[in-house]
């Protein structure tokens, strides 16, 4: 069976390491592939900067700060301190000395003229991540944010700097994947997508993770007439983000934090299946009367063997839409 993922970071991440463990029990012959978001990508230090990709690769790799879930394990900064002494910041984005490893391999093969796929292809050799990893697109794609301060008015700022410097403590007036219309899917997203057998929306961000990714023209055109599953699983639990602050960004589209609005705003045209958290269990309804088909179970990956439990309760609702679709 061919899977196709869509991921951002930790959400994605995680579930992926279910869907992994999941299928290896389950399946046997299962591939999957991974389109990753590369919106909030940034340049520091010279460096180029794939937070999301890197996630996804050091999770499914072994590398990761598990309790942070992002960065690597046993990290140390000397680097960042040296850099702070000589006053060069930022000094908000945590880049520990592994890490800055990978971002040093990264830039010296695009600048030696690499595309980004195939240099995320290089970097996954070491780590093995058992699934096939394509950024959305080689082009360069920043998501920005509107914001109003009090010293500059209303400023787009990059996407990091919403998220992490200012922890997203202001409203998100607009979100804007800057570069997307004129991007284009790398080698291999839109073959990987005519070619899947189920399609998959882990919890990532709906707007700054797989809307990001949506905004690639072509790969949702790609995903509606794949004429396959497609489910998805809800990252607001109890009208709440799991983790982080979805909510603003969500807030920005004009989407209320709800397992239902989540899925309406993907829409029948997208989604055929989606999962809700137990405690949502009074949102299905709604969903269904949406056109989605919608399941109730767990939503919380405490550990790998519930991100596989969910990951099967995906797998599951897919056959049940596929069922209908051909009955
Ligand atoms: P990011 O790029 O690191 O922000 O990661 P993603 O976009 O892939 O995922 C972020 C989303 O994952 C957040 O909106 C969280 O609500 C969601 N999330 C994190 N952990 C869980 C979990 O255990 N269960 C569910 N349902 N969602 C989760
Ligand atoms: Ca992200």
């Amino acid at each position: 069976m061919r899977i196709v993922v869509l991921a951002g970071g930790i959400g994605g991440a995680r579930f992926l390491r279910g869907l992994k463990a999941a299928v290896a029990d389950d399946a046997g012959d299962a591939d999957i592939t991974v389109i990753g978001n590369t919106g909030d990508d940034i340049h520091l230090f010279g460096l180029k900067v794939c937070p999301d990709l890197d996630t996804v690769m050091y999770t499914l790799g072994g590398g990761i700060h598990e309790e942070q879930g992002w960065g690597r394990a046993g990290e140390t900064f000397a680097v960042k301190t040296e850099l702070a002494a000589y006053g060069v910041g930022p000094e908000w984005f945590g880049l520990g000395d592994r890490d800055f490893a990978t971002h040093i391999v990264r830039t010296q093969m695009l600048g030696a003229g690499y595309p980004l796929s195939a240099v995320t292809e290089a970097l996954c050799a070491r780590w093995q991540p058992g699934v096939r990893l394509i950024p959305m697109t080689d082009d360069r794609v920043e998501t920005h944010v509107v914001v109003d301060t009090p010293e500059d008015g209303r400023k787009a700022v990059h996407f990091q700097e919403y998220w992490v410097r200012m922890h997203a403590s202001v409203p998100a007036r607009a979100i804007l994947p800057v570069g997307a219309e004129q991007s284009k899917p790398a080698p291999g997203v839109l073959e990987a997508i005519a070619e899947a057998d189920v399609i998959l929306f882990p919890p990532s961000n709906p707007v700054v993770s797989i809307g990001t990714i949506l905004a690639v023209p072509g790969i949702r055109e790609a995903i509606a007439e794949a004429g396959v599953p497609v489910v998805g699983l809800s990252p607001i639990v109890g009208d709440a983000p799991v983790r982080g602050m979805a909510d603003k960004v969500l807030a920005a589209v004009g989407v209320e934090s709800t397992a239902a609005a989540v899925a309406e705003h993907y829409g029948s045209g997208l989604l055929d299946g989606w999962l809700v958290d137990t405690v949502d269990a009074g949102a299905t309804e709604a969903v269904e009367a949406a056109g989605i088909r919608c399941r109730a179970v767990p939503l919380m990956m405490t550990d790998v063997d519930a991100a596989a439990r969910m990951a099967r309760e995906a797998l599951r609702l897919a056959e049940e839409v596929r069922g209908q679709a051909r009955a």
